[in-house]
């Protein structure tokens, strides 16, 4: 029995788990059907992981990229919100089990807990380097880099900080530039004791080029914006050990060790481990094929539909965000677009429906 449900005995009962853009969407996308839906989640909060960046680089408060998840609640009647992290299923029974010891029965299970850190197996990572899925993440870099600059400022102002950001993705690429923006920008104003270019911002990328799967036009734009910010850029370099007091990394001219304050990791992802020891072949893809293989067709079509569709919007607005705020920064200025006459023998498009709904408040 789900605690604190109030499911009619004949109404199916829909457990979602993780309330991140997939779960949100399959809940919201299930708000006309005769269910019942629980949404489990260890976060009382959904966060919008593509600006967690910005939270560690002190540029956004944690408030701002997250959102109340019981808040669905107010445009749907039938959802509810339980807060606890999943440590077990059983199928047969139809269960999942909660760390809270919370029993929960379903119907049809979806699971859409997004992925996790991928360490890649180097020694010492998992311990050592800073990941940045979690709200908690962001704000142990946040919190890390703030005590270095504070122990600078009180102790030794010549005291050196270099922040390693290891792997040159998007992930990586952002948030090499934003602590170098923090560095050259704001540090002059909030740190006006400390000299900036005792900070060093170091991005290490195994291959030749950061933004690997983007044209080789926007990579060498990324990799001349990072240089202009003074980013040290090492590619071709491989980072084989992480320490507690820096990295050692491999290149053609063999292993260096780099003194490091602060190490956060932006390389690559995988599924949780708990997901992926339920999986027969291990694999995330069966895990997500078999996760939709749990609900009926209609459902799924809609859910992916919907999942589309939140995340390009998600993405889109946080990337027009970011793109107006860093135009604002460089001082380039909005290129007015013309608005084309009416044509007047083309029918006014119809209007959209209107809705009582609107979008919930951030909490
Ligand atoms: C730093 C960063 C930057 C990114 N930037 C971009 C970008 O610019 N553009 C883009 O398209 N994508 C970006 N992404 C990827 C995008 O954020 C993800 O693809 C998206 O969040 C995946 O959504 P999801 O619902 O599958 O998983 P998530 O958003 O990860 O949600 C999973 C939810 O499941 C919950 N959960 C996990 N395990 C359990 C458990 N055992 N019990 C209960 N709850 C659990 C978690 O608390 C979480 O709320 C970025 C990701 C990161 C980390």
């Amino acid at each position: 029995m789900s605690p604190g449900t109030n499911q009619s005995a004949h109404r199916p009962h829909i457990v979602i788990v993780g309330g991140g853009f997939g779960g949100i969407t399959a809940a919201r996308q299930l708000r006309r059907q005769n269910v019942d839906i629980t949404l489990i989640d260890r976060h009382t909060y959904n966060t919008f992981q593509p600006l967690l960046y910005q939270v560690a680089t002190a540029s956004l408060n944690p408030g701002d990229i997250t959102w109340f998840l019981r808040a669905l609640r107010t445009y749907q009647s039938n959802v509810q919100f339980l807060k606890g992290t999943v440590v077990s299923m059983d199928h047969d029974a139809k269960t999942v089990q909660l760390d809270n010891g919370a029993h929960v029965e379903y119907d049809q299970l979806v699971i859409a807990v997004g992925a996790t850190t991928n360490f890649f197996g180097v020694p010492g990572a998992a311990e050592h380097a800073h990941p940045l899925y979690r709200r908690s993440q962001a704000l142990a870099v946040r919190d890390q880099m703030f005590a270095h600059l504070e122990d600078a400022a009180i102790n030794g102002m010549e005291r050196e900080l270099r922040i390693i950001v290891v792997g040159g993705g998007a992930t990586g690429v952002e948030t090499a530039g934003a602590f170098a923006e923090m560095r050259n920008i704001d540090m002059p104003t909030t740190y006006p004791e400390l000299d900036p270019a005792h900070t060093h911002i170091t991005l290490v990328e195994m291959l030749p080029h950061v933004l690997a799967p983007f044209h080789p036009n926007l990579r060498e734009y990324a990799r001349k914006s990072l240089i202009k910010r003074s980013v040290d850029l090492r590619l071709n370099t491989a980072v084989k050990e992480v320490r507690d007091d820096g990295v050692v990394v491999e290149n053609e001219d063999g292993q260096e060790f780099l003194q490091a304050g602060l190490v956060v990791w932006a390389s690559g992802i995988t599924a949780g481990e708990m997901w992926r020891a339920r999986m027969p072949d291990g694999s995330l893809a069966y895990s997500f094929l078999q996760s939709l293989i749990a609900i009926k067709p209609f459902y799924v079509t809609r859910w992916l539909g919907g999942c589309l569709i939140l995340t390009g919007m998600f993405v889109m607005a946080g990337n027009m965000w970011i793109s107006a705020r860093n135009a604002r920064r460089e001082g380039v200025k909005p290129v007015p677009v013309p608005i084309p006459e009416p044509d007047p023998n083309q029918h006014p498009a119809p209007l959209p429906p209107t809705s009582s709904q609107g979008t919930p408040e951030p909490a």
